[in-house]
């Protein structure tokens, strides 16, 4: 661990001062003014903006979450924002809700939808914690989401777009949608095979069912992703990078170390 900032390296220093200094580490765990220091240079740094597109249950979350902890920059969820306006039972929450169970087609709800994301992605790009981008799961799901989102990232300077199509083939999106249980408060999933007991999530919170995985809700949602999202990833195929994992039914870490190499490539 580095604890000392770069001037007391110095080898003049008294014996006292070191010694001060160390009960005040121990006593305050003081950030070293390195990594302060490093942290106003990258203020002026690259935007690293990840967005990962895929079918329902092809895993976007999980590896939303496994990008954020690498890159050590915040997730933006489309799901988990939208089940958060469902919780507070206000006429958008219930919007929300018959949008994201895709029950009938009602084109002034999804423009709502886009509206309210496209708000919501301004606004959080104005805030300290995601000066240095964001992994971007669930939006854009439509062309013109996709043209609303350009608008809005081509008014940031120095951003670095890398999309992550996640290809997995449809029998196994039916199987994950029957084995998932998601945390009332965090959203993180899990998965299990008939489970008997259902263990606490890693926060302490209890797992559910989430209520959009039904096998006649996905079966929607598939339809969905197919007809319209399938044209987002054709729009990048020139904007940004794009990597798309064949057979994405291997596990969690093997799609992770797939897309940091091909990130990085
Ligand atoms: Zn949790």
């Amino acid at each position: 661990m580095k604890v000392f900032p770069i001037n007391l390296n110095n080898s003049n220093l008294q014996t006292n001062q070191l010694k001060s200094y160390n009960n005040y580490k121990v006593l305050h765990h003081y950030p070293t003014d390195r990594i302060t220091f490093s942290s106003n240079i990258n203020s002026e740094s690259v935007k690293k903006i990840i967005i990962i597109i895929g079918a329902p249950n092809s895993g976007k979350g999980t590896l939303a979450r496994s990008l954020s902890d690498y890159f050590s920059i915040p997730t933006i969820g489309a799901g988990d924002i939208l089940r958060e306006e469902i919780k507070k039972g206000n006429k958008f929450g219930e919007i929300a809700r018959q949008f994201m169970k895709n029950i009938g087609n009602v084109p002034k709800f999804t423009q709502l939808i886009k509206v309210f994301m496209g708000n919501t992605i301004k606004e959080k790009l104005k805030l300290p914690a995601y000066k240095n981008g964001f992994v971007l799961e669930g939006f854009p799901r439509t062309l013109e989401e996709a043209e609303m989102l350009k608008t809005i990232l081509d008014a940031e300077k120095n951003i670095e777009l890398k999309i992550v199509h996640l290809d997995v083939n449809t029998p196994l999106l039916f199987e994950r949608c029957a084995n998932r249980f998601m945390c009332k408060d965090c959203h993180r999933t899990y998965s299990f095979i008939n489970p008997k007991d259902l263990p606490k999530c890693k926060c302490g919170g209890t797992l559910i069912k989430r209520d959009d995985d039904t096998p006649e809700i996905l079966e929607r949602r598939i339809k969905k992703y197919e007809t319209e999202t399938l044209q987002v990833v054709d729009y990048y195929r020139d904007k940004a990078v794009k990597i798309t994992i064949k057979n994405a039914n291997t596990g969690a870490n093997k799609v992770l170390e797939k897309v940091l190499s091909k990130i990085s490539e």
